[in-house]
């Protein structure tokens, strides 16, 4: 059998044609991004308040209890009018610029005002350039403020908006053909014979695909028949990765295989999983994933998601893992790598990891509610209570990695890749 590791460095030599595409800042939520950000523009533009309060000479303000003459009110928006002499003040809003002579600000909190407003008494003796955010001093002009690369979230989004920048090079959605396989997969929403079933992997992957930041498309069900599923497959040849799911063991009705080009047929030494076909159709490339549904998953999570990751240029390709320590014992024979599902939350420093009560690759409530897989190597054993161990996390919210960090770099039962 191959280990996790050499099959995911198989697949991460398929590439997709990633092109770049501009998209509005509203749209570029979540996309990589495919250029380098350089500023325009100083941020701030000019030296401003970063407090509501009065624009003063420091040097006219050697202790507290001072009366400075107010010269005018400056709002956010507005151009000083009056240059600040010895013995005057300008009242400033958060965000106004700082009026020339000027070079500190004191907060409204510690002055009193006359009530003609044409004078103020200062409660401070202020350090000089205190409450002024300086030109440049978030951005400087020229500064390469983000890499290709980057994933945009609100924050990057909202620093590309505060240079002016009104649209940005992303990297293209992939378009990912999803074509469930099997005679007894029926959609919702479709009557079913005896014998039949409501399928669940299209919408899987479906979601799983667009997560990934990658375009799904819908294929449909294709039949256990080798013609059937030729024709089906046609339809997927349009886009830039194909996702089979069933149909790729060893069972009398399993044609994936016989139809793609190229294969690499694997049974890779992980649990969930095992079978996994990987080559391409007329070029395109080509994953056959297991029918069970969380062999599915699992197996788009370990290798079709760092695939869709790294063609889109993010650098960080894998899902993040966490030392965790497990709550309940678990069940390993040695032979496979266990991924098996936990549910994790936060003990001080320690994450708990508590299996879900089953491990079945069936069983779909149990991706519902686990957090993370457990990277157990396959020489590992019965973990007991309390055993320390790593956790890949599943919620997407929850980062990424560089590297993978399964901890079978060495896998013993490497069997060159049956
Ligand atoms: P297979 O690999 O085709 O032998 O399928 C393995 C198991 O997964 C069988 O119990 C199938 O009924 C089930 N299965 C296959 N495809 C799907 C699907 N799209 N949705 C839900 N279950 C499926
Ligand atoms: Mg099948």
């Amino acid at each position: 059998m191959l280990s996790a590791k050499a099959a995911l460095a198989r697949c991460l030599q398929a590439t997709l044609p990633v092109l770049a595409e501009r998209v509005s800042l509203d749209l570029a939520f979540d996309r990589v991004l495919a250029e380098p950000i350089v500023s325009p523009l100083n941020v701030p533009p000019w030296d401003n308040s970063a407090m509501d309060g009065y624009a003063v000479r420091a040097c006219d303000v050697q202790q507290s209890g001072v009366t400075l003459r107010v010269l005018e009110t400056i709002a956010a928006g507005a151009v000083p009018k009056n240059e600040v002499v010895e013995g005057t003040c300008a009242r400033i809003m958060t965000g106004a610029p700082i009026p020339r002579g000027a070079d500190t600000v004191i907060m409204v909190e510690r002055t009193s005002t006359s009530e003609d407003m044409r004078s103020v008494t200062l409660h401070e003796r202020p350090s000089p350039g205190q409450n002024v955010r300086p030109l440049g001093g978030d951005v400087r002009k020229g500064q390469r403020v983000l890499e290709p690369g980057t994933v945009l979230t609100p924050a990057a989004v909202a620093l590309i908006s505060s240079l002016g920048i009104p649209s940005v090079l992303v990297a293209q959605k992939p378009r990912v053909a999803i074509l469930s396989t099997g005679d007894e997969v029926v959609p919702p929403g479709f009557p079913k014979t005896a014998g039949q079933i409501y399928g669940s992997n299209t919408l899987a992957l479906i979601g799983l695909v667009r997560q990934a930041g990658a375009e799904p498309v819908h294929c449909g069900i294709a039949p256990d028949d080798p013609q059937g599923l030729r024709d089906a497959l046609q339809r997927c040849l349009r886009c830039d990765l194909i996702l089979t799911t069933g149909g790729v063991s060893v069972g009398d009705f399993d044609h994936v295989k016989d139809v793609m080009g190229g294969v690499d047929f694997w049974k890779v030494a992980i649990k969930p999983g095992k079978p996994l076909a990987f080559g391409d159709l007329e070029g395109v490339p080509f994953f056959g994933l297991p029918g069970n549904p969380v062999s599915c998953m699992v197996n788009f999570l370990q290798f079709v998601r760092p695939v869709i990751r790294q063609s889109l240029g993010d650098p960080k390709p894998y899902l993040p893992v966490v030392p965790a320590t497990l709550t309940h014992p678990l069940r390993k024979k040695p032979g496979r790598a266990h991924l098996s599902r936990v549910m994790l939350r936060r003990d001080g420093q320690r994450w708990l990891a508590t299996p879900t009560a089953t491990q079945s690759s069936g069983v779909l409530m149990t991706m519902v509610l686990a957090d993370g897989l457990t990277l157990l190597p396959p020489d590992a054993g019965d973990q007991p209570e309390g055993a320390e161990l790593l956790v890949q996390l599943i919620r997407p919210d929850w980062g990424r990695a560089e590297d993978p960090q399964y901890p079978w770099d060495h896998d013993p039962l490497h069997d060159h890749g049956c």
